[in-house]
């Protein structure tokens, strides 16, 4: 999989995917993430990538023509399953969609800033809007790190043992158990006995009944859904 990030600040990316399991991917040859400097497209006299908005009001736009340079000269060199926006209005990111899109070949994230991206980029150069919450972020670029974290965790691969991925929140829409390590007593804090026991099948049914009752508690939308 291949994930280039359309950015106005690739400084703001370059430490994220230079560490941990992302760099893993890489490495792997399982994921890579390249970041695309828009300003590189922004052939105006003063090589703008924003300009006022239409009607007046604070805060500036990110003007279509460099985006859609970009856009066309990425998809001129290999072909991709979505172009996606990051935006506060888009489809919430779960992980239902973090599983659909990890399955995907090749992805164009588009970061906003000011106040977005000319309307038009919307309407005819996105094939999907995501957000990572109700809430507002100065940029997409953290958006667009939690995103492919999300995303490429999930290739299989990437994370050393398969099976910890699917174990995680959510993966089955239940919250994931408690964990622990050692020591077995810290301060008179105790881990359970049953993780000490040895014993498989107790073991499996103690998290099981854990991880229901985290999500009663926690999350009970997730019990039942289907996704
Ligand atoms: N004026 C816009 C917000 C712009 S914030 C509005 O009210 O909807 C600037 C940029 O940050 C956006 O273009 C988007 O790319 C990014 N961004 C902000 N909050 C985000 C969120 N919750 N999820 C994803 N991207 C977000």
């Amino acid at each position: 999989m291949q994930i280039d990030i359309i950015t106005v600040h690739p400084e703001l990316l370059e430490s994220p995917f230079r560490h941990s399991i992302l760099k893993r991917a890489k490495d792997k040859g399982l994921a890579e993430v390249r970041l695309i400097n828009l300003r590189d497209y922004a052939f105006s006299k003063h090589r703008n990538t924003d300009d006022y908005a239409f009607g007046g009001g604070a805060g500036m736009v990110m003007m279509v023509e460099p985006i859609a340079l970009c856009i066309e000269d990425l998809k001129a060199q290999r072909a991709y399953d979505e172009v996606i926006y990051m935006s506060p209005d888009g489809m919430m990111l779960d992980q239902p969609l973090a599983n659909r899109l990890s399955l995907k070949g090749n992805l164009i994230i588009l970061c906003g800033h000011y106040k977005g991206v000319d309307e038009r980029v919307r309407e005819h150069l996105v094939t999907m809007e995501v957000s990572i919450g109700d809430y507002v972020l100065s940029g997409g670029e953290l958006a667009a790190a939690v995103l492919s974290d999300a995303i490429i965790r999930l290739i299989p691969g990437v994370l050393n043992d398969e099976t910890s991925a699917l174990s995680d929140s959510f993966q089955d829409n239940l919250i994931a158990p408690p964990v622990y390590t050692r020591p077995a007593e810290f301060r008179g804090w105790k881990v359970p006995d049953v993780l000490l026991s040895g014993h498989e099948e107790n073991i499996r049914q103690w998290r099981f009944e854990q991880a229901l009752q985290r999500t009663r508690e926690r999350r009970p939308g997730l019990l039942g859904r289907e996704d």
